[in-house]
């Protein structure tokens, strides 16, 4: 199938193949002619399908010439990296449109987008916070509102703003098409589409398969003491090219990143408290090759779409298994390959049972060749017994979930080499430190 079967202006499909889309994904094959009947939707994508260009283009295509009649489509967004991604999906798309868009979000000031607002806009792509603050104002009537984008639902929960939400759909006019694109579909999102929506069409996409075949999984069995070793140790490998390291929690991020400063790794970092100056530029360092390393929280990586990010390191265990699939979709974008590390310590082990359960695979459980364990061996993780921190049985090759747990081949742990490569001896300055563990201990005075 060929953009040009989907029922869309051919100013569109010009301006999806300018992006070298040569055919839609199969969000987009289904998305698209849904909205364009009209129908409210509500589809569940997993990231990195498509899904943004699956609400733009039909939504650029009901806007039709630019008439400069108000506001006529808003998004919602659940963070400021999301809304400025977005926009940037809907200028290239519609790059042989004349339709104007602004994007609404927080931590900068107002004049600019108080300026964009007065010009004319026919598309706000939005935050909520923000947007609350102009809604309070004259300057956006939300009656000409006919298409209503609410993207990200499920972060949307996440963080809490289910009330502004439910605020902002108030204000829209009743009659309206309501979108809703959520990576996942927990419980409560039905709430927000019986709340939103009126008899909507459903696409489910993800819920088959909610991650991208084209990542590997693999975790990598760690201590707590020695997670930040095993960090640098993994990064100092050279196929770890362009990676974005996860962290549960803003402090863990600067700590983190702390560490891997004082050990000369360039790295950027984007978390919720830093300015959105700092964000943009963290971002764009990364993006620009000019650091490899991007230790970002759950919360800021939502919209990071950079090309070619080769791993993915959960350097905690996400909190939510959704947030699994999310983070991991930062890698493996349009079918490109990439891996997705999660180092696990022995009481982090029963987490993964959710996020095996959600991916519908088990996740091979592999000791990194050649790195120091603590004691000799790596932890085992056993999600049965989480307190339990014996060492590995050598030649033992875990995996939970479906099938139960899976044994390797025979020989040690430490033989074993990860993705068939040799560890190649590590960095040459994690091995000079002698006692595993030994150098965070003492810089960070634990
Ligand atoms: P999204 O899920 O919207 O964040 O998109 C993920 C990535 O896929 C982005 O880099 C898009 O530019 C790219 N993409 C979207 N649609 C297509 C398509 N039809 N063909 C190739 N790449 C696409």
């Amino acid at each position: 199938m060929s953009f040009s079967e989907l029922g869309l202006y051919s100013s569109l499909v010009r301006g999806a193949q300018a992006l070298g889309y040569t055919e839609p994904t199969p969000i987009q094959a289904r998305a698209i002619p849904a909205v364009l009947s009209g129908r409210d939707l509500v589809a569940s994508a997993q990231t990195g399908t498509g899904k943004t260009a699956a609400f733009a283009l039909p939504v650029l295509n009901r806007l039709g010439p630019h008439r400069n009649t108000g506001p006529r489509v808003l998004v919602l967004e659940p963070t400021r990296e999301l809304a400025v991604q977005v926009d940037d999906s809907f200028q290239k798309l519609g790059r042989f449109t004349d339709f104007k868009s602004v994007v609404l979000h927080g931590g900068v000031t107002l004049g600019p987008q108080r300026n964009a607002l007065r010009a004319g806009v026919d598309v706000i792509i939005a935050t909520t916070g923000r947007l609350r603050e102009f809604l309070d104002g004259t300057l956006i009537n939300p009656d000409t509102i006919e298409v209503l984008v609410l993207d990200e639902v499920d972060r949307m929960l996440d963080m809490g703003f289910i009330d502004d939400v439910k605020a902002i759909v108030k204000l829209c006019p009743p009659k309206r098409q309501t979108l809703l694109f959520s990576a996942t579909l927990p419980a409560k999102l039905e709430e927000v589409a019986k709340f939103a929506l009126n008899d909507p069409q459903r696409i489910e996409i993800a819920r088959e398969k909610p991650v991208t075949a084209s990542v590997n999984h693999v975790i990598h069995p760690v201590t707590e003491n020695q997670k930040l070793d095993l960090l640098h140790a993994l990064l100092g490998r050279d196929d770890f090219k362009s990676v974005i390291v996860f962290t549960r929690t803003r402090k863990g991020a600067d700590r983190v990143a702390h560490q891997l400063r004082l050990d000369n790794h360039a790295c950027a970092v984007i978390h919720a408290e830093r300015s959105q100056g700092q964000r943009v530029e963290a971002l764009d360092k990364f993006k620009t090759g000019r650091v490899g390393v991007l230790v970002a929280t759950d919360i800021a990586a939502r919209g990071i779409d950079v090309a070619g990010v080769s791993h993915v390191i959960n350097f905690d265990v996400p909190l939510h298994a959704e947030d699994y699939v999310h983070r991991i979709g930062r890698t493996g974008r349009a079918a490109a390959t990439g891996d997705a590390v999660t180092l696990v310590t022995p009481q982090e082990a029963n987490e993964i049972v959710a996020i095996e359960k959600l991916i519908g695979q088990p996740i091979p459980v592999v000791p990194v060749e050649g790195f120091a364990y603590e004691g000799g061996a790596a932890p085992r993780i056993d999600p049965a017994n989480p307190l339990a921190n014996s060492p590995k049985r050598p030649g033992h090759q875990q995996s939970f979930g479906k099938g139960g747990k899976q044994k390797g081949d025979s020989g040690s742990n430490q033989d074993k080499t990860y993705k068939g490569k040799a560890f190649g001896g590590g960095n040459p300055k994690w091995h000079s430190k002698g006692k595993p563990g030994a150098h965070w201990r003492t810089r960070q005075g634990r």
